[in-house]
């Protein structure tokens, strides 16, 4: 079997500080992408594809456990979140999957 090769780059990536997060699941609605879903009552970055880097979920913290960091990740993937977003069972949808 072919092994495929996945491109993974530096760049700006949301970041999610669990112990200052409060389950409060505004990211996870605030996030156009899908990228954030609520995990037993936390937030969690679910796919580096879905997110643009943009930080469109900061503002809707009110902890501010969000931050924005530089670090290897596999680049936005702007395709796998319009099929995803046309999907049914988008896992960050509205941020109340598994909370
Ligand atoms: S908005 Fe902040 S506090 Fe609320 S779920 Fe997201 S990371 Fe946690």
């Amino acid at each position: 079997m072919k092994r495929k090769e996945v491109m993974v780059l530096i760049r700006k990536i949301i970041h999610i500080d669990e112990k200052r997060c409060n389950g409060c699941g505004l990211c996870a609605a605030a996030c156009h992408e899908g990228a954030i879903a609520m995990i037993n009552g936390k937030a969690k970055l679910i796919r580096d594809d879905y997110c643009d880097g943009l930080g469109d979920c900061l503002p809707s913290c009110p902890t501010g456990a969000i931050e924005i960091k530089e670090r290897e990740a596999i680049p936005y993937n702007e395709e796998a979140v319009k099929r995803e977003q046309e999907s049914p069972y988008l896992p960050g949808k509205h941020g109340k999957n598994t909370k």
